[in-house]
Formats: C-alpha cells, sequence, structure tokens
C-alpha cells in the first residue's frame, strides 16, 4: 500500500512495533505491535482491531511482563 504521506514515494510493509502511550503522567509501552510501516518516512499505521486491542491491554489491570527504564531527556 502507497504511503498516505503526501509527497513521499514509500509504501507501507508490516512490521512490529513498540508503541509508546502516553497517558496523563503515566508511559506504557507494548512490544511487538503489529503495523504498517512506511519503507521511507517511517508513518505508522495501525488497524482499528490493533486500536481496539492496545485499549483493552491499558484497560485491563494486570501486570506487564517486562518493564523498561524511562529516562528523561534533561
Ligand atoms: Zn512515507
Amino acid at each position: 500500500m502507497k504511503c498516505s504521506i503526501k509527497g513521499c514515494p514509500g509504501d507501507y510493509e508490516n512490521r512490529n512495533i513498540v508503541h509508546t502511550v502516553c497517558q496523563n503522567d503515566k508511559v506504557t509501552v507494548i512490544d511487538h505491535v503489529p503495523a504498517e510501516v512506511c519503507s521511507i518516512c517511517g508513518d505508522v499505521l495501525l488497524t482499528p482491531t490493533t486500536i481496539q486491542h492496545i485499549e483493552s491491554i491499558l484497560e485491563s489491570s494486570k501486570s506487564p511482563e517486562r518493564t523498561v527504564p524511562l529516562y528523561e531527556y534533561v
């Protein structure tokens, strides 16, 4: 599929990405999210099904499989 960014000649390809969600001051990171990523500009598309699944993960109160170091850029 052609990239939707104006003037970008890239194509979307299926990749697993690291998706970061910031809600208020809380940062949540979800690894291996299936997405379509433009090979040129890196634009990311998530399907509605994937977004629903991410929301269900965020709403579930289960603890994460892994945790990550989080740094401030200062
Ligand atoms: Zn692009």
